[in-house]
């Protein structure tokens, strides 16, 4: 028995969250896979109802769930300097460290390349982003008008995490090769360390291949041939550039699921943002969502052995893979003219 938040977001969230959850309640069924869902207050809705787009009463309960499924947050459009309109900084607040996001190409649908099936990992607490490398303060500073300078933080205890979970995800792959992009050779330090914790991982993993290839390269290599990459690791700033490179060679935003992964929880959230222009018209395509439900089974089934949660999330890849190839229930943006709910009753349907 797991049990999983439903916190539905903003605009967009509260349609393509209920499709996420319907889907996986369907498979959860077949599967014979007991759920308790927790619906939990968040955003405008939070606020409406408890004064905050973060309500106490929403941390307090994520602390004793599994995992939970978290809409977009239409943060750009709360108010500014008022501190009970935050975007909920539910990473941070739970060590969430790695956003794991997969790329895959599917036969019939528009993408710059076919037969890719890639997993990227992302560290998101340390790196170049300076809200996650200090606690109070910046970790960027301008000491006079000419100069302004940054921070980067690697640290092996983050290095080291972010690089277990990427091997571990890649032995239950069929390539089961990792790539871990850096650029040791000009960041010395901080890539060296990330580097040094990958190579040391790789021997707890002999089953698994390592590859390191320099970022640039990869860039590169990444646009060229993307086939050759199966499960690649790298850090906060390099990862938030390629994930969207990677998101880009196969339709874009609505075909780019997430999960952000902790010790001992993980959050399924889409890449896209709450996208308030197609709001409230039950036409945006519910399967960046509905994927990364489908991750949050498969972690789950993994990290806790648990084979009916692997079930689940495989009779939902076979559904979506099935729904998708048929054509006949696909939003607009993939070309179909099904509405959101359409697309996630098919889906549930064929799981
Ligand atoms: P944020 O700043 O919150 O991350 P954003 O400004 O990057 O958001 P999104 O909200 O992700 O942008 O949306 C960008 C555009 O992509 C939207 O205007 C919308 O038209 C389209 N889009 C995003 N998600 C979807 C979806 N699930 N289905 C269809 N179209 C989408």
């Amino acid at each position: 028995m797991f049990k999983i938040g439903v916190l539905l977001g903003d605009d967009i969230g509260l349609e393509v969250v209920p499709e996420a959850v319907k889907v996986m309640k369907a498979a959860a069924a077949k599967a014979g896979l007991e759920i308790e869902w927790v619906p939990l207050p968040i955003g405008r809705k939070g606020h409406e109802s408890h004064g905050h787009s973060m309500p106490d009463v929403t941390v307090e309960t994520l602390k004793t769930v599994d995992g939970w499924l978290q809409g977009p947050i239409g943060h750009n459009a709360y108010p500014r300097n008022d501190p009970t309109w935050i975007n909920p900084p539910l990473r941070k607040k739970f060590e969430l460290f790695a956003n794991v996001k997969p790329v895959k190409s599917y036969a019939n649908l528009a993408s710059v390349h076919k037969n890719v099936d890639i997993v990227f990992l992302r560290e998101t607490t340390e790196g170049m982003q300076s809200s996650s490398v200090v606690l109070a303060g910046s970790g960027e500073f301008r000491p006079n008008d000419d100069i302004s300078i940054g921070m980067r933080v690697v640290t092996r205890r983050g290095a080291s995490r972010v690089a277990k979970e990427a091997f571990e995800i890649a032995r239950t792959r069929k390539r089961k090769k990792v790539t871990a992009v850096h650029k040791e050779p000009v960041y010395r330090l901080v890539c060296g360390m990330f580097a040094e914790e990958c190579r040391k991982m790789a021997k707890n993993y002999p089953d698994v291949e390592l590859e390191e290839v320099l970022v640039d390269g990869f860039a590169m290599k990444l646009v060229m041939k993307p086939q050759q990459y199966d499960v690649v690791v790298t850090t906060n700033q390099f990862g938030d550039i390629l994930t969207d490179e990677g998101a880009g060679l196969v339709g874009g935003l609505g075909l780019a699921p997430g999960l952000v992964v902790g010790e001992r929880q993980a959050m399924a959230q889409a890449t896209h943002g709450s996208a308030p222009d197609i709001a409230g018209k039950n036409i945006a395509n519910p399967y960046a969502m509905i994927m990364s439900g489908q991750m949050l089974f498969e972690w789950l089934g993994h990290r806790r052995g648990d084979a009916r949660a692997l079930d689940a999330a495989r009779r939902i890849t076979a559904a979506v893979d099935k729904v998708i190839a048929e054509e006949k229930h696909l939003t607009g943006d993939l070309g179909g003219k099904a509405s959101t709910t359409q697309m996630g009753d098919a889906i549930a349907a064929a799981v």
